[in-house]
């Protein structure tokens, strides 16, 4: 039969239904992969621009932190720029006050002004420092006083606690320093009886390290005075321009602790001869001035006294040792045999000492030594004994502290030393 052999079959016609079902579902497969795939790749993008806001955000408070740090400078500029642009203070002193809003002000070039008072100032006082605007002349600031600057540059010492037993050698120099420093400060009355002026000021002049701020620290302490030291180069080096306001100001606070003793070492640094001037020389000649001034305004018995140390006696200006200033001149030494002995055992009193230590024979050993190389050997003697873990020191020790000093070997050893 043709007609039931065209006709497709039931298996035929089932499978002609189910290929387009299974072409779809391979289509469908196909599209759900595409877009799972799709899924991925959106994903992935998403990731990189999620970290890539992330960077900006960073950068975006990087930036503003800069911005702000910039802003910060560019105010302190503006600020700095404004102080740069308003006239400077003038700087006086009050001389009267009139009433809580007047005072009268003298400034360096002797000229006086009637001066406004601004409110809320502390401190405000005859004889203050002030600070004036320039263009309404007012007082707005009260400076600190002069001294806070001075005693940071100076030595003030209400108590040296050196006594002569600490001095080796150097008798006749303590007899001649008592005699023309300490007794006019403990004893006035008796030059008043008898009739004549003590000495105004004491040179000692010698090589360097061989006590002679010792010796004026030791005058200080048997006459409960206060010790008052600075030293000559750094007036004319450090403070430019100040040196002369330093040293009037230095006497000042001399006369205000008084009994007091200023001792001006490196004297030579100020007071050397005066050859034709060169900007630099006039500055020291002013401060040479302002000394002489402060030495010539003193009362012969008063209660400040002057000691200065020179290692250059023969450079000084002839000025500074006429009669009723550095009139006494005393020379200390480098210590003999007998000296160094003494020294010696004066800065080994504390120390414990071995039996077998003969100060005369090392004495013999440090021919050429000052007192601060002796104190040198003796600190490097001890030393030796700490390395080799003993407790006492023995003469041994000290001819390797000899040696070694000598030799400059020790850091610490004095530079300026005589130790040939
Ligand atoms: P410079 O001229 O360098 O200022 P100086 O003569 O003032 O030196 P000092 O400062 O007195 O010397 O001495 C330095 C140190 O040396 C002192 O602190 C002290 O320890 C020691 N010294 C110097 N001379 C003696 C001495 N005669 N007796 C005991 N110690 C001394």
């Amino acid at each position: 039969m043709a007609g039931s052999e065209d006709a497709p079959t039931r298996h035929q016609q089932q499978n002609e239904k189910e290929e387009p079902r299974h072409e779809m579902t391979e289509e469908l497969n196909e599209y759900s992969r595409y877009l799972l795939e799709k899924m991925r790749q959106l994903e992935s993008k998403n990731d990189t621009l999620r970290s890539l806001n992330y960077q900006m955000e960073t950068e975006i408070q990087m930036s503003e932190r800069i911005k702000l740090k910039q802003e910060q400078e560019i105010k302190r500029l503006k600020r700095e720029l404004e102080k740069l642009k308003t006239p400077p203070l003038l700087v006086g002193t009050v001389s009267d006050i009139i009433d809580e809003e007047r005072a009268v002000v003298k400034i360096s070039n002797g000229n006086s002004f009637l001066v406004r008072v601004s409110s809320g100032l502390d401190g405000l006082d005859v004889g203050s420092r002030v600070a004036m605007n320039q263009q309404n002349l007012s007082i707005v600031e009260v400076l600190p006083s002069t001294y806070s600057t001075l005693i940071r540059h100076s030595e003030v010492i209400e108590d040296t606690n050196v006594d002569f037993s600490q001095i080796g050698g150097l008798k006749e120099q303590i007899r001649e320093l008592r005699e023309t420093v300490e007794l006019p400060l403990t004893r006035p009355e008796l030059f008043e009886k008898v009739g004549i002026e003590p000495p105004q000021g004491v040179l000692l002049y010698g090589p360097p390290g061989t006590g002679k701020t010792l010796l004026a620290k030791a005058v200080a302490h048997s006459t409960r005075a206060t010790f008052v030291r600075i030293v000559g180069s750094e007036l004319v080096q450090k403070y430019i321009g100040e040196g002369a306001r330093l040293v009037r100001e230095l006497f000042e606070l001399a006369r205000e602790n008084a009994p007091s003793i200023v001792f001006i070492d490196e004297l030579d640094a100020v007071g050397a001869k005066r050859y034709e001037s060169t900007t630099g020389d006039r500055e020291v000649q002013r401060t040479l001035m302002q000394l002489l001034a402060e030495l010539d305004g003193f009362e012969p018995r008063g209660d400040v006294k002057v000691i200065a140390a020179t290692n250059r006696p023969d450079i000084l200006d002839p000025a500074l040792l006429r009669p009723g200033r550095f009139d006494r001149i005393i020379e200390v030494p480098m210590p003999d045999e007998g000296a160094r002995a003494e020294i010696l055992r004066i800065h080994t009193r504390n120390m414990n000492i071995s039996g077998d230590v003969n100060f005369e024979r090392l004495a013999k050993l440090t021919e050429g030594a000052n007192g601060a190389d002796l104190r040198m050997i003796a600190i490097e003697a001890g030393m030796f004994a700490i390395r080799q873990e003993r407790e006492y020191v023995t003469h041994r020790d000290f001819e390797m502290a000899i040696e070694k000093v000598k030799s400059g070997s020790s850091p610490s050893s004095y530079p300026e030393g005589m130790f040939a």
